[in-house]
């Protein structure tokens, strides 16, 4: 499935707030939203001082949009795909919006990233995708697989041996694992326990904007 392959603090600035697209450079003072806190582009500083990128002055479509983008970037999932995950989320029983969050941190790498085995979820689909992970025993190599509940998830026999998964648990260590997820630090392997509640999902994420959004 294809990606967005642009500058990610871009993205953070567009939305103008830090998304933590990546990892450890967040969290210093080479973060391009400590550095730039407008929006990109020719009128991006424009855009800062009062224009649509306000939400005081944005109309009920922008606001929607923007909430849909907010999520789409965090996930980093491109708008085919993400429709799709809503569509599937409408036709499941219960809240749309906490069916569509629910269906996104299902993900392999998000799950991967929520349980401290990446220091970003791009991070997290990288390795995904170059076969480092096992879902119940079986090579899981597509970063939007699904996960259910009860699955396993472990890192590959030859994957093992390598640098990047001998340091990982120490480094994972200080990394937390969501409450919905169960982790083993020492074999670098992991559980689903249950679907997360909508506390512990992002919440700077507003679902019911997204809903509107797709409603229109
Ligand atoms: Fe966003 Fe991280 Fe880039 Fe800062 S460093 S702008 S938080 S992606």
């Amino acid at each position: 499935m294809a990606r967005y392959t642009g500058p990610a603090c871009k993205l953070c600035r567009r939305e103008g707030e830090k998304l933590f697209l990546k990892g450890a450079r967040c969290f210093s003072p080479k973060c391009a939203f400590e550095r730039r806190s407008f929006a990109p582009g020719q009128h991006g500083k424009a855009n800062a001082a009062g224009g649509a990128g306000r939400t005081d002055r944005a109309s009920d479509y922008a606001r929607q949009l923007r909430a849909k983008q907010k999520a789409r970037r965090v996930y980093g999932i491109l708008e085919r795909q993400f429709r799709r995950y809503f569509s599937v989320a409408l036709r499941r029983r219960g809240l749309t919006g906490l069916n569509l969050l629910q269906t996104l941190e299902r993900r392999i790498d998000n799950v991967v990233y929520r349980m401290g085995f990446a220091e970003s979820r791009a991070q997290a689909r990288q390795l995904v995708n170059h076969g480092h992970f096992l879902v119940n025993g079986i090579r899981a190599d597509i970063p939007s697989m699904l996960l259910k509940v009860g699955d396993v998830v472990t890192v590959a026999e030859p994957s093992r041996d390598s640098a990047f998964f001998k340091e990982l648990p120490a480094l994972a260590e200080k990394r937390t694992c969501a409450m919905w997820l169960d982790r083993d630090l020492k074999s670098v392997s992991g559980r689903v326990l249950r679907l997360p509640e909508r506390a512990e999902i992002d919440g700077n994420l507003n679902e019911q904007l997204i809903v509107e959004y797709y409603s229109r």
